[in-house]
């Protein structure tokens, strides 16, 4: 990774650190690699994530990045969280999207739309020992996510909630759950609202993991929720201004896939690099030959251009500027960026790369995830459409 110092008065490059900064993502990056890189090959084949490893996030801060201090988190920026996440990926994507789930979406939406007590009660949890999970999906709404079937009916007081959630990451480890259920089917969107859920409260349970083709180590589960009933003081925000949380925190979240992508992009580049110096045919390391070095070179370009537009993506947000089309263009490409370059990398270590043996097979399967979760990558063309159209 290429750090430049930035002369003062002058806009430094989207690449450029703070000092704060480089240290933290040195720091993401030493432990990724000392400590979660010895188990990625066992977790993957077990399709469990060891759960020492989740208590190191908590011991590191990485569960509460962007939390103020004054609720137990680590009080950094929303780039220092796309940092992280970018050295995690670069090792185990899984181990990047537990993070990611965790900060861009459960405790962005409880510092943002939380009142002061739900704050007080929850950040503290999720900063120490508690994993968050988000809940917007079913099995009959993905993209059309709103149309989901799931109610929360009015009760003397609380709400009673009924149906069933699918694919929710972090489901298995989780404490807290942020959910969205339908607590006026006759308003359509405008009932859609966004609930906390302890996961020991009666009526609600996970239920199956999904056994995936990447990202095997991060559960994947189906939630059920039967006659579960939630206190008025769970919801998070206003009654029927669900959807509103929904969009507004999966905007950012995608920017955490992209920075999730860009890190393994730049994970499978640096194994095809030292595999390209270490290969000899003909009589000579595969790295002299023009042919791999113009692959390795385009490899690095599309990892270069992925990083810049995650960058710059997390920068405007930080900064309070619109990010929405960039969030969706660097979500777009950088999961392009990662299937391409995994894939060129296994062609880089020929019939090695096919085998379990070497790790570059699982960074291509894992790429895959990139253009469906948050958001298909359909669905950022028309986010993408909507803003260069002016709708
Ligand atoms: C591993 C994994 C983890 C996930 N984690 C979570 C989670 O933590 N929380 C959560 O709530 N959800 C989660 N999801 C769900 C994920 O967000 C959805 O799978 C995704 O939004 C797509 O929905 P779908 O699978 O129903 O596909 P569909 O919406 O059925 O899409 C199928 C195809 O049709 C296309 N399509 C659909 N509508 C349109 C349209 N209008 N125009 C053009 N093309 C269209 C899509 O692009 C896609 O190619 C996860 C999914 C997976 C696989």
């Amino acid at each position: 990774m290429t750090d430049y110092a930035a002369p003062a008065n002058k806009a430094p490059a989207l690449t450029t650190h703070s000092d704060e900064e480089r240290m933290f993502g040195d720091s993401v990056r030493t432990f990724a690699r000392q400590t979660i890189k010895p188990h990625v090959r066992e977790m993957d084949q077990q399709a469990e994530f060891r759960r020492e490893l989740i208590e190191e996030f908590f011991r590191l801060g990485l569960m509460a990045i962007a939390v103020p201090e004054e609720y137990g988190g680590s009080g950094g920026t929303f780039f220092q969280t796309i940092l992280a996440i970018e050295e995690l990926s670069a090792v185990d994507a899984s181990a990047g999207v537990i993070v990611d789930v965790q900060n861009t979406l459960v405790n962005n939406a409880i510092v943002r739309w939380g009142d002061e007590t739900q704050r007080k009660r929850c950040l503290p949890r999720l900063a120490a020992d508690t994993v968050g999970a988000y809940a917007l999906s079913e099995a009959g709404s993905g993209s059309d996510a709103f149309a989901m079937a799931t109610r929360a009916d009015s009760r003397g007081g609380d709400f009673v909630l009924n149906g069933r959630k699918l694919w929710i990451t972090n489901a298995k480890e989780a404490g807290l759950f942020l959910l969205f259920a339908n607590a006026n089917p006759e308003a359509g969107y405008r009932g859609i609202t966004a609930f906390l859920i302890e996961s020991n409260t009666p009526g609600f349970k996970v239920g199956r993991k999904e056994d995936k083709l990447g990202i095997r180590a991060s559960s994947t589960c189906e939630l059920l929720l039967e006659d579960c009933r939630i206190p008025r003081e769970n919801v998070i925000g206003e009654i029927g201004k669900g959807y509103k949380i929904a969009i507004e925190t999966l905007n950012e979240g995608r920017i955490g896939i992209a920075a999730q992508m860009a890190g393994l992009a730049r994970g499978s580049l640096d194994h095809a690099i030292s595999y390209a110096h270490e290969r000899k045919q003909f009589g000579k390391s595969i790295s002299d030959f023009q042919a791999i070095r113009f692959q390795l070179a385009e490899m690095a370009l599309d990892v270069e251009a992925a990083r810049n537009m995650a960058y710059n993506a997390a920068r405007l947000k930080d900064a309070g500027s619109p990010f929405v089309k960039e969030a969706a263009m660097a979500k777009y490409f950088c999961s392009q960026v990662a299937e391409r370059v995994s894939s060129r990398a296994i062609e880089i270590f020929g019939g090695y790369g096919f085998t379990k043996d070497y790790p570059v097979e699982k960074y291509w399967r894992d790429s895959k995830i990139g253009k469906i979760y948050e958001g298909t990558s359909n669905m950022q063309l028309q986010t993408i459409a909507n803003a260069i159209l002016g709708k």
